[in-house]
């Protein structure tokens, strides 16, 4: 029971809906308005560097975010050989992690200017990644007492939750005695290089924490140089499977690959589900962070005899959405990643409109990498090849008599990270969340946004290894697993 109990209770955040707050957090934010920041490699040993490559926003290309110097292959195996485990005991690595959570907070302003011009991130949405980020780190520091650590993990993170995910990955190893060498996407190196100085601020030792910014040539060496003992990784599942190939070649079989990958998710709304209520978890589910969370909805399932109905609501719905400069606090829909991103949304959305299957798209700014949220017809959701990520919803229609049916292609994507039922029958949701195979099941609410210590967040199948972050079991992976019989 004490598992589910941390020492400090979740992180507040702030109330957007509350004046004075907004006022103080515009104020504060106005600083980093114009900011430039320089990031790169941060190691114990000395390494040839990589080039300087510069960073936009992605809502406005010509605002210049900043530059980072990139980590080199070379620079990657030398920081794998000088990493030492965190020596501390388990009641210093705890009060350092705290630490660092609170400098986070106490830097919260600057976080979210670079969340916001880096990683496209709305206010709504910067606030919710830096609650994640503190809770990951109290809710570990809470359980770092246990077995001792595996040694030296690599840590790889994706650029859609570039502080959350990054600081929960390495909190993890931290808060175990690990040494890590955090690999931040490529898109998003800044905020990870402002979250490393401050987890070095509040005593984490440079050896037991050293940062590695640059793309999958880096990744490729830490999984390959044998000098590493596991490895957490979240982002697709084709990368996961290139990382597990890796890891089986050159490190010490066992060596665990703890990875959260990509999604197909669904939602059904039968008849008696309440429509208002229905149209806002979809919105939230499809269009928050632009439809850029692996937990978002992809394809959703309306019974015939409500769809009109709920459709016509949603079309609504949506076109009260604003979609534009994350900074502007308004702004409910950001841009997506970068350039590669949009056009390979709009290459789909571009298909669907030639089969003339688009039910409904919204306006975007004509500079920056925006998408216009779209929702899009499909038979089902067999009809999806890949995940598309981005503001694009799939609706599909059924019958009552064939829910079981629509069940079975849910799950026979393979992938299970999030499903969403919305019914006000009993029965039903047991029914239908005892066979749908997937991670976080959600009843009438939303699908996204998991909170650390009640929501593990995680998912089966080719949506990931588990176990699931920001819940009791994640940390045991990270340390050495007792001998039979030393369990008391
Ligand atoms: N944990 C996030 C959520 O519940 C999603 C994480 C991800 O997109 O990787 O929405």
């Amino acid at each position: 029971a004490a598992l589910f109990q941390p020492e400090r209770p979740n992180s507040k955040g702030h109330d957007l809906r509350h004046r004075p707050t907004l006022h103080a957090l515009d104020k504060g934010r106005d600083a980093f308005r114009a900011h430039r920041w320089q990031a790169g490699p941060l190691l114990a040993v000395e390494a040839a560097q990589g080039a300087d490559e510069p960073l936009t926003n992605p809502a406005d290309p010509s605002d210049r975010v900043g530059a980072v110097t990139l980590a080199t292959p070379e620079g990657a195996r030398a920081a794998a050989q000088a990493a030492q485990p965190w020596q501390a005991d388990a009641a210093t690595r705890a009060r350092v992690l705290n630490a660092a959570a609170d400098l986070y907070e106490a830097h919260r302003d600057e976080l979210f200017a670079i969340l916001h011009r880096e990683a496209g991130k709305t206010l709504l949405d910067a606030v919710a990644e830096l609650r994640e980020a503190v809770d990951f780190l109290r809710y570990y520091a809470a359980r770092a007492e246990g077995a001792p650590p595996r040694g030296t993990f690599a840590c790889i993170s994706p650029w859609n939750f570039p502080l959350a995910i990054f600081t929960g990955q390495v909190s993890a190893a931290l808060a175990t005695g690990n040494a890590v060498l955090a690999k931040p996407a490529e898109q998003t190196p800044l905020v990870a290089f402002r979250a490393v100085e401050l987890l070095h601020e509040a005593g984490v030792p440079r050896a037991a924490l050293q940062l590695l910014p640059g793309a999958g040539d880096i990744g490729a060496a830490l999984t390959a140089c044998g000098a590493v003992d596991g490895v957490a990784f979240t982002g697709s599942t084709e990368t996961a499977q290139a990382i597990h190939r890796s890891m089986a070649a050159h490190l010490a079989p066992g060596a665990p690959l703890i990875a959260e990958t990509g999604g197909l998710n669904a939602m059904i709304v039968d008849s008696t589900a309440l429509p208002e209520q229905a149209v806002q978890a979809i919105v939230e589910s499809a269009f928050q962070s632009a439809g850029q969370r692996c937990s978002a909805l992809r394809c959703l399932y309306l019974q015939e005899d409500v769809a009109d109905t709920v459709l016509e609501m949603l079309k609504g719905a949506m076109s009260a959405l604003e979609t534009g400069d994350p900074w502007q606090v308004a702004t409910d829909v950001g841009p997506v990643i970068d350039a590669e991103a949009r056009a390979g949304i709009l290459s789909h959305i571009e298909q669907a409109r030639a089969e003339g299957r688009v039910l409904h798209a919204l306006d975007t700014p004509a500079q920056g990498h925006f998408v216009p949220a779209t929702l899009i017809r499909v038979p089902g959701i067999e009809a999806l090849e890949r995940e598309i990520f981005g503001p694009v919803l799939h609706v599909a229609t059924f019958k009552a008599a064939r829910l079981d049916a629509v069940i079975d292609a849910i799950n026979a994507t393979g992938y299970g990270l999030t499903f969403g039922l919305m019914t006000r029958i009993d029965d039903r949701v047991q029914h239908v969340t005892d066979r749908v195979h997937a991670g976080n099941l959600y009843v009438n609410r939303n699908q996204i946004g998991a909170i650390v210590g009640s929501q593990p967040f995680g998912g089966e199948g080719l949506s990931g290894t588990g176990p699931k972050a920001g819940g009791p079991l994640y940390l045991d992976r990270f340390r050495q697993q007792p001998a039979p019989g030393a369990v008391a």
